[in-house]
């Protein structure tokens, strides 16, 4: 492995590298500083906007199969810069190496799919009298203002951008000021692919600041936001003022309903390596796991022992399986929730407190018959906690499911096609992965319902909401 080595980080507006003063990026595996991600100004803003404008322009007259090779070679670039960039999302992030590798693997599968789609953004021709022809078109909506998250530093970013570049939009990306790196290195390949000028604008700040000057712009036409529902919640009304369409991909809780028609030892393993992903802070992390009550008890102690040998420390050790968490935020959330918890009767089975004092080191934490009210169960954790309940019946089972507002990632272990058609019909999510945790790929449609948003990402339903249809009907004279 080269030497751990963190990025200078700056701002790109324009095809430029910007710096400027701003706020320090800490490693959350031992609280030093890596470096200073820089804000953004208002006069930077601005140039981004007249930038985006001006790229929109040239971006939107590129063929797309043009389009297509430049977005090709900046995932071609990530995949060659894969060791560097692993190593830095590792250090502000903390996710074990091996994860923070996948990650770009994930994300320049993202791109790649996205810029074969952009190709095939078809539009339609509508049968009509004779003389008249309606074709609809598919143009791209125009800039997009993007705002990703600290938990995916590089595959949120490249979500969006792939998204934006390949339907012929411009995109002022506001990535996370606590995981910066990962959108600077993705911007760096794009730049290196050969992007025009001002297409693919990166910038950082005081988020309400960013967000509450760029949506409102009337230059911008797209809104796509990754993180809380609360903050979800305020953007979604800033952009309905303005009358911009947005993307909402926001929190969620998600069920693991487990059948007695499984084996409760396997399925218990496999759930452990889902809840360690990215330590659990993960928007589709599985959370709350409602198990049939004839494997209840084999299932829980399996899940337990399973969770107390996971390996937790520095992620750049590729010994270990879960980092430390991503900021002492989530280290506040996890001991509050679990203090609330066993305090209103629920079971510690494993974890349940922080590990030292240096770095934000918390234990993969298992708690059994966690009663309704108990803040973890209605609250997202965004931390590695599994809530394990028992259930009576599928129907019992499929209605604590869908008891809370979230309705993102659900998952079910069963061998039965009977169940996992009353699953597909009665679980209110986006996402249902039955006997297995991943919730999306690059070809499948990524989103929510109910409080967990709206707007897809991912499939061609994700290309889509960076077009707009327009028609067009035509008289022959
Ligand atoms: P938070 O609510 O303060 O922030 C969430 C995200 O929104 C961050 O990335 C932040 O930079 C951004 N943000 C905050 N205010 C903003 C504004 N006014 N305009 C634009 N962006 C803004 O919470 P947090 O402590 O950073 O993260 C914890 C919570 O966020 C979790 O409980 C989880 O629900 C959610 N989260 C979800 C995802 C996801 O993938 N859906 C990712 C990260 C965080």
């Amino acid at each position: 492995m080269p030497m751990p080595t963190y990025p200078e980080l700056q701002l790109f507006i324009a095809g430029e590298w910007r710096r400027a003063d701003g706020q320090p990026v800490l490693n959350p595996a031992d609280e030093s500083v890596l470096a200073t991600v820089p804000h953004a100004t208002r006069a930077d803003l601005d140039a981004a906007l007249t930038a985006a404008q001006d790229g929109l322009r040239v971006w939107r007259q590129t063929s797309p199969a043009k389009r297509a090779d430049i977005i090709l070679k900046a995932a071609r670039l990530a995949r060659e810069r894969i060791e560097e960039m692993a190593i830095a999302m590792t250090l502000e992030q903390g996710k074990p190496i091996a994860q923070s590798r996948l990650e770009i693997l994930r994300g320049c599968d993202i791109i790649e799919w996205d810029a074969a789609e952009g190709r095939r953004v078809y539009g339609r021709v509508i049968p009509s009298e004779p003389g008249m022809r309606h074709t609809v078109l598919r143009q791209p909506i125009g800039v997009v203002a993007a705002f990703s998250p600290w938990n995916f530093p590089m595959s949120s970013p490249a979500r969006k951008v792939a998204g934006a570049l390949s339907a012929g939009c411009a995109i002022i990306l506001k990535a996370s000021e606590e995981t910066p790196a990962g959108a600077v290195q993705l911007v760096r390949a794009f730049q290196d692919a050969g992007v025009p000028p001002g297409v693919l604008n990166l910038v950082f700040g005081t988020p309400s600041e960013i967000s509450e000057y760029l949506i409102p712009q009337p230059a911008v036409r797209l809104v796509t936001f990754t993180g809380s529902i609360p903050v979800g919640k305020r953007l979604a009304a800033l952009a309905g003022q303005h009358m911009k369409p947005a993307i909402m991909e926001l929190g969620g809780h998600a069920p693991v309903i487990v059948c007695d028609d499984v084996d409760p030892a396997a399925s218990a393993a496999t759930s452990v390596i889902g809840k360690t992903r990215n330590a659990g802070q993960v928007c589709v992390s599985p959370t709350r796991f409602y198990v049939q009550e004839a494997i209840y008890e084999k299932f829980t102690d399996a899940f337990a022992a399973k969770a107390r040998e996971v390996k937790v420390g520095d992620g750049l050790d590729p010994a270990n399986q879960m980092g430390p968490l991503a900021n002492y935020r989530r280290i506040e959330t996890m001991e509050a929730m679990v203090a609330d918890a066993t305090a209103k009767g629920a079971r510690l089975l494993a974890g349940g407190s922080r590990i030292g004092n240096r770095g934000y080191f918390y234990p993969l934490t298992v708690l059994a018959d966690v009663p309704d009210d108990a803040r973890a169960m209605r609250e997202e954790p965004f931390g590695p906690l599994a809530l394990i309940n028992a259930v009576g019946s599928l129907d019992e089972a499929i209605e604590k499911a869908n008891a809370l507002p979230y309705g993102l990632a659900a998952y079910a272990f069963t061998r039965s096609a009977r169940n996992v058609d009353r699953l597909a019909e009665g679980i209110e999510a986006g996402n249902l992965s039955i006997n297995h945790f991943v919730a999306s790929i690059a070809e499948t449609p990524f989103g929510g319902v109910k409080e967990s948003g709206y707007g897809r990402e991912g499939g061609t339903e994700g290309l889509e909401c960076y077009t707009v249809a327009k028609n067009v009907s035509h008289l022959v004279m």
